[in-house]
């Protein structure tokens, strides 16, 4: 349920108001302070609650039932888009366009840090490598683990990119926190590793969370809502293509589900034309349609030697390629009124 105050009920107000619906129904009471009004979001069993005697409170200027099972993730709940904003003050999410580029996997020094430089010339803002990797076969590079946080953390230290990196279970979060991973990506194949993302709401660090395969928009939206109860709001939702009838292509980006995730929710919302398309000739014109349909970044898969990648190379660009790649988002989103930080 949700509340809408009237612009003239004060902060103090507002918080007397919350603790006493908190304290008659038992219900959680989030409250939300936004440019044009005051929103109080009521999560738990509000069954009880008479609609009709809570709009009759002074302070009252609407009450709305809220039908969607995601209560923190809802831009009902939330009207103003959340911006997600790093201690070293990069932003997703504020209108600009981020940027997240780098090789599926950190496959050694020189590789990475070359690649982070490259694409840090570029105009990119993060840098991003898996050093744990899901593989569908066991006998495939698995990834530098330990190892490989180490590398990335190098090539932050050389180049100033926060680092992005995708972990596989919760064993790994307090490994992850100390070599100063700065965005935790939970990959596609655990958007419902539902362990994992209980305790990732447990701690400060903005989570990059991708749509699964075969999971709706709602299911998505679910699995942020598993992280955000927990008490870490720092989320971004990632589009990466689904499995469809079609084979041409590795999935079927839908993008559809960008303007339909910005509409649903104020979470930011990101785009990976990589693993979408799985063709690196296809990678920049879904960059482009993303950016026109609204994201609020790109994560892009880019690699020094992609024929010698140990995982994707058939989608990663070169850094040149990345290059024309990252000119045309740019100008793309300086048409349509955005910015490439
Ligand atoms: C990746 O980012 O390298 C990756 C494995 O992505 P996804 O989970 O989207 O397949
Ligand atoms: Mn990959």
């Amino acid at each position: 349920m949700i509340i809408i105050l009237k612009s003239g009920c004060s902060a103090e107000q507002a918080k007397e108001f919350a603790a006493s619906l908190q304290k008659k129904y038992g219900v959680q009471v989030n409250i939300w302070f936004g440019t044009q009004s005051t929103v109080l979001g009521l999560i738990g069993d509000t069954s009880s609650i008479d609609i009709d005697s809570i709009a009759a409170q002074d302070c009252v200027e609407s009450v709305k039932r809220v039908q969607e099972p995601y209560k923190k993730a809802n831009r009902k709940f939330h009207p103003d888009d959340t911006v997600i904003t790093l201690p070293s003050g990069q932003k997703i999410g504020d209108g600009s366009i981020a940027l997240i580029a780098g090789p599926c996997s950190v496959e050694s020094s020189e590789q990475i840090c070359e690649v982070a430089e490259r694409v840090k010339k570029a105009g990119a803002q993060f840098l991003r490598g898996g050093a744990f990797k899901p593989r569908t076969s066991p006998y495939s590079f698995q990834g530098l683990r330990a190892e490989g946080l180490d590398l990335l953390a190098e090539a932050k230290k050389k180049t100033g990119l926060p680092i992005v990196t995708e972990i596989m279970s919760e064993k790994y979060i307090d490994l992850f926190l100390e070599k100063g991973v700065d965005v935790i990506q939970v990959g596609a194949r655990n958007m419902q590793n539902f362990e994992l993302l209980k305790q990732l709401g447990r701690i400060n660090k903005p989570i990059l969370l991708k749509r699964g395969l075969s999971n709706t928009i709602e299911e998505l939206l679910m699995s942020a809502e598993y992280i955000m109860s927990g008490g870490n709001e720092q989320v971004i939702l990632c589009e990466r293509g689904i499995r469809t009838f079609e084979t041409y292509t590795r999935n079927t980006l839908d993008i559809s589900a960008v303007p339909v995730l910005k509409r649903l929710s104020h979470l930011p919302v990101i785009v990976d034309p990589s693993h979408a398309s799985g063709i690196s000739w296809l990678v920049e014109p879904l960059a482009l349609a993303a950016v026109a349909a609204g994201a609020d970044g790109l994560i892009i898969e880019v690699h020094n030697d992609p024929k010698h990648a140990l995982s994707d190379g058939a989608q990663s660009l070169t850094p040149d390629q990345f290059d024309h790649t990252a000119a045309r988002v740019k100008a793309a989103a300086k048409a349509l009124g955005r910015a490439v930080e």
